[in-house]
């Protein structure tokens, strides 16, 4: 496994994506909902990996929640970045990271192919995320 760090721009919060899957192999994710689009947000996960994200300033993590409120997507109330979303489910805590917030983005990363999960229910929603998404080992403690 390889530890790929990445951080909001004043570095208050941050992660620790930890895959053995090479740059290339990543899937590279832009999720067509406002938020995403909004956000140029590109997320990738690994159902083997491990995930940890940290605040060292924790008053300025903030978790948004819209739409089915099924997920805490993680921005920095500092400089506005957007780094990442975690969910908590009956099954553990799964998460995926905003590539645009990797400290380095690697050269041969995969192709974006670009996600349209309007047609989800809830229960699909969290399913897909469990299925999907990166075992969260940390997240900061929730206000
Ligand atoms: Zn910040």
């Amino acid at each position: 496994m390889k530890n790929f760090r990445g951080q909001c721009h004043c570095g208050a919060i941050a992660f620790d994506y930890s895959t053995a899957l090479p740059p290339g192999d990543w899937p590279i994710r832009a999720c067509q909902c406002a938020f995403c689009r909004a956000h140029d947000a590109l997320s990738t996960s690994d159902t083997a990996g491990t995930l940890i994200f940290t605040a060292t300033v924790p008053d300025y993590l903030q978790r948004y929640r819209f739409a089915m409120k099924t997920a805490d997507f993680l921005l920095c109330r500092n400089c506005g970045v957007y780094i990442g979303a975690v969910i908590d489910t009956a099954n553990g805590c799964f998460g995926i990271i905003n590539t645009h917030a990797l400290e380095t983005t690697p050269v041969d990363i995969a192709a974006v192919a670009a996600m349209n999960y309007d047609q989800e229910d809830k229960s699909g929603r969290v399913s897909r995320r469990e299925d999907r998404w990166t075992p969260v080992q940390q997240s900061p403690d929730k206000d």
